[in-house]
């Protein structure tokens, strides 16, 4: 046996446990327990066709090779993602830190607290920077921010410009490409027209409800936004900006002119670029809007004590309900992103934020002055950090790519140069050499950097920012460094126990997995840099594709969305562009079965679908006679039917191919939600139930860390009748030959974070991700036995067994006065995160422990469980005062000179023995949502809100 084999650090229980294990369920042998658990007529026949495993070590020299192939140029080419510097201190604490990036989405607050309060500063810091009233802590993207400010406007439309279907939409045309292409894909389902044209010449009439600008343009141009939103205002047109971050330290705030969205992205805040993500974006409007912001929304309140404490408040949720009026289908985010970026404001505070933003500018300005002294032409008459020179650009192309220079050039007689926190005077004489060679003239040497002012007048910031005292405190790397532990040890993550989350697949997030991702040659590529510049991603992102193909069963995958819904809404506009390519353009309804997530809904009705939910049994399996039923019914509009396989209540329904076979006898195609996969990968797949086209999590089942709520990659896998539609990009070509537009604004969305998928199946190969598979079943069937008597599974297979999760009721504990809540709150005092709360179902608890997790951690979770369970005995229904409603219980609590509770302090902090090796302090107590946040999981929204009527 090779003990350093990867499947052994992956897979948490040891053969002899595993021994033990299926002895406790009543097994002979793993193979027994699968035939149990997975019906027949869906297994593979054949293994999985992957390359040999490597182990970790062989792994790091493979990627180290291959990051040899990309090819760090020097990068001017802006629209949108730039060079950065990421302070050490944030790179070492945070991106390489497990404390921070295994953390899961922070539903239980009290655990969370570290977190919370980092995501605050990322809001405040966005508050302050964009003159809004309120902000969300993070969007997938700018362009797709955009999108959302759009949808948002026009949900807010007035009534009366509703009542008379006032549907246009301005852009302007020097918004960023990939912001336009985002937004095309995204306006054409709800009904929405585009109109693209110049903003200065834009006549503001009562036909548009909206516009969007881009803040500096996209060619540097700073455009007067202060007069445009003005007239806008007045003939009631609504306007959101797409701001530049760095930008907005010189320029006025979009707020202080009345914008009523302020959209952009935060990687020039210390995030590499990595080829096009993760980063964060952010999204602030004004306070009337709140109910219709997208994504998640950090809030202050109490807790028991009445002392400050954050937690996740609940527009999310107010947003999926809204029926078929959902405009958003936002759940993970990019938390670990925006804590970084919201930690290089801190670290460099309002001052050090100038400093940068005034040494760009003037560089910016000294090089421009160079290139004119060389007899060039720069056209921006107010500009930022991008100027726009008109020569042949074919020239200038030439030289620049022999010395390894990328610009922009957007047109034969245009080249656009964007500078960046990382330009030294080196490299502006470096550039000015290039066009000194082109002009067949002699260099000009520049030893000093002009103090400059290019932007006009009437933009020019006048407002403060960023005087709270988080940003103006921790500018040491000492004060900096326990800042990050201070709020690192407020919260639960992976590295201290396991997390259950059932439906969100929290398993090991390798540290080999992890580290290239610190990588110079994987961080520093520009998603729109010269394909032969990125051979090694190509490699990674090639090779993703195909491993991805092979274990769905499909023909070819599209690594763009950047989360499981953007898949969703890409899958489905996938099948759509599908229909109408066969004049289908009628065939608009989506069956929905009632126990889908939340998301599903909100995705079709963002593709402009109908949405209509179909029955569960009392098994919970879905209802077939009424899905033929309603399928018969729809059949002449008949678009898709969206399932997750193994269902969202655990259970691997063996009507599933006649289910997607009626599906395809009425004419439509099969959408799988991919969020279980880690219950078919290696036994079955996607392709072999039926399905034409599923999302990955690879934030769930892939191994990327779920980073405290993102980044997220969700791509699409599709059958062959689909690869021509898989979407594309406006300036790298990607996707099939009748590509969608885009889903995301790069090219393969968040490339970097690819690379942890990658790795994950590189080392596992064939027989370890199938094992991985085997071991999840097995240790979510070990826990069903050892919980049986204490608490009821819900569902289970017709042989008696549980998939890879399963829902444990508590709602028979109502009657001692429990709520699932309680026994959520009580688990943080035996040091563990509660697993998903009330989804799919209200009362329950879905477990879900996946491969990674050992024996003994299992054990320890489960004593907790059966622990809690007579603690729940002894409770009575009037009774308010016990261990479980007064959890979690604090340090201040248990310390305290008084103790009111009619338990021992013991009882209280330490139930079980093991519990004092290890010991985790809630931060807060018990935080107050008043508002009900308890049925809130990862956005998850009851279906039965989107029914039809
Ligand atoms: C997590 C999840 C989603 C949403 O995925 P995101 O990556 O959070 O957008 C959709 N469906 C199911 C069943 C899920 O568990």
């Amino acid at each position: 046996m090779n003990t350093n084999a990867f499947a052994l650090r992956h897979i948490g229980p040891r053969e002899d446990d595993q021994n033990l294990m299926l002895k406790t369920i009543g097994v002979d042998s793993l193979d027994q327990l699968i035939y149990e658990t997975i019906p027949d007529d869906i297994r593979l026949k054949n293994g999985l066709n992957l390359e040999d495993p490597m182990t970790e070590h062989e792994y790091l020299l493979h990627i180290h090779e291959l990051s040899k192939k990309n090819k760090a140029y020097k990068t001017y080419i802006g629209l949108g993602y730039h060079p950065t510097i990421l302070p050490a201190v944030i790179q070492r604490n945070i991106l390489e830190n497990p404390g921070w990036y295994t953390a899961y989405t922070p539903y239980q607050a009290e655990i969370a607290q570290g977190r919370l309060e980092a995501l605050l500063n990322f809001q405040t810091m966005v508050i302050d920077l964009t003159g809004m009233e309120i902000a969300n802590a993070s969007l997938l993207d700018e362009s797709t921010a955009a999108a959302e400010a759009m949808s948002l406007l026009f949900a807010v439309r007035e009534r009366d410009q509703k009542k008379a279907g006032i549907n246009k939409f301005f852009v302007s045309e020097n918004i960023l490409p990939q912001t336009l292409s985002l937004l095309q894909t995204r306006a054409n389902p709800i009904g929405i027209e585009l109109v693209i044209g110049n903003e200065d010449t834009f006549e503001f009439s009562s036909e548009f409800f909206g516009a969007v600008l881009q803040y500096p343009g996209k060619d540097g141009q700073i455009t007067d936004i202060k007069s445009f939103i003005g007239q806008a205002n007045a003939a009631r047109i609504k306007v959101a900006v797409a701001a530049d971050i760095l930008s907005l330290v010189k320029l006025e705030a979009p707020g202080k002119f009345g914008a009523d969205v302020v959209v952009g992205t935060t990687q020039r805040f210390g995030i590499p670029m990595g080829y096009g993500g993760p980063h964060a974006a952010f999204f602030a409007t004004k306070e009337a809007y709140k109910r219709d912001l997208p994504g998640r929304i950090i809030g202050v309140t109490k807790d028991a004590n009445g002392n400050r404490a954050l937690r996740m408040a609940l527009q999310t949720r107010e947003q999926h309900i809204k029926r078929d009026k959902a405009t958003s289908n936002i759940c993970t985010a990019q938390v670990l992103l925006a804590v970084m970026a919201s930690m290089y404001g801190v670290y460099h505070g309002p001052q050090g934020l100038k400093f940068i933003a005034n040494k760009v500018h003037n560089k910016t300005s000294t090089l421009a002055h160079a290139l004119e002294k060389l007899g060039y032409k720069q056209i921006n008459t107010s500009y930022f950090d991008t100027i726009q020179i008109k020569t042949k650009a074919k020239k200038i192309k030439k030289i620049a790519t022999e010395k390894k220079v990328n610009l922009l050039y957007p047109d034969s007689k245009t080249v656009i140069i964007s500078i960046n926190e990382t330009t030294a005077i080196r490299d502006i004489n470096y550039l000015i050499s290039v066009f000194a060679e082109a002009a067949k003239k002699e260099t000009i040497t520049i030893s000093s950097i002009e103090k400059a002012n290019n932007i006009s007048k009437t933009v020019q910031r006048q407002s403060e920012f960023l005087k709270e005292p988080v940003f103006n405190t921790y500018h040491s790397e000492t004060e900096l460094m326990r800042y990050i532990k201070s709020l690192e040890r407020k919260d639960l993550a992976l590295n201290h126990s396991m997390i259950s989350l059932g439906s969100c697949t929290m398993k090991l997030n390798a540290a080999a997995e992890m580290l290239p991702l610190s990588w110079f040659k994987w961080g520093n590529i520009h998603p729109f840099a010269p394909l032969k510049q990125a051979k090694g991603y190509f490699t990674v992102l090639k090779g993703l594709e195909d491993q991805l193909t092979e274990i769905t069963g499909f023909a070819a995958t599209s690594l763009q969305p950047n989360s499981g819904a953007q898949g969703e809404f890409a899958g489905l506009m996938v099948i759509k562009a599908y229909h109408e390519s066969r004049n289908d353009h009628h065939r608009n309804i989506c069956l929905i079965p009632s126990s889908a997530h939340g998301t599903n809904p909100a995705s079709a009705v963002m593709a402009g679908m109908k949405v209509v939910v179909t029955k569960s049994t009392a098994e919970g399996n879905i209802d077939v006679d009424d899905l033929r039923e309603k399928a018969e019914l729809h059949k002449d509009n008949l678009s898709t039917l969206m399932v997750t396989y193994p269902s969202t209540h655990g259970v691997y329904e063996s009507a599933i191919k006649q289910i997607t076979k009626i599906i395809h006898d009425n004419g439509g195609q099969v959408y799988m939600d991919g969020a279980n996969m880690n219950a078919q990968v290696g036994l079955t797949n996607p392709g072999n139930i039926g399905a034409d086209v599923c999302h990955l999590n690879l934030h769930k089942t892939f191994a990327i860390p779920h980073g405290g709520g993102g980044p997220g990659v969700g791509p699409i896998c599709v059958a062959k009748q689909l690869v021509p539609f898989l979407p594309g990009n406006p300036i790298i070509k990607t996707g099939g030959k009748d590509a969608i537009t885009a889903i995301s604004g790069a090219p393969f969305g968040s490339a970097l974070a690819c690379l942890i998928s990658y790795g994950y199946i590189k080392m596992l190969g064939a027989e370890g991700l199938t094992e991985s598979t085997k071991i999840a079943i097995l240790n979510a069937n070990y826990i069903k036995q050892r919980l049986q008597g204490s608490f009821d599974t819900l569902y289970s297979g017709e042989r008696g067994r549980a998939a890879h999760e399963m829902i444990v009721d508590c709602r028979p504990f109502k009657a001692n006065g429990i709520e699932v809540t309680d026994i959520a709150k009580r688990l943080m005092d035996y040091g563990f995160h509660a697993p998903t709360v009330s989804f799919p179902v209200a009362g329950t608890l879905m477990i879900e422990p996946t491969e990674s997790e050992s024996k003994a951690e299992i054990d320890r979770f489960c004593d907790a469980m059966i622990s809690i369970k007579k603690e729940i005995d002894k409770a009575t229904k009037d009774d308010n005062n016990n261990v479980l409603k007064n959890a979690p219980h604090t340090l201040n609590m248990i310390t305290a000179d008084e103790w009111y509770f009619p338990y021992t302090r013991e009882e209280a902090a330490f139930p079980l023995n093991y519990v004092r090796d290890n010991k985790f302090w809630p931060s807060v107590r018990r935080v107050d949502d008043a508002y009900g946040d308890r049925n809130l999981i990862c956005s998850c929204i009851p279906i039965e809100a989107y029914a039809e009527a």
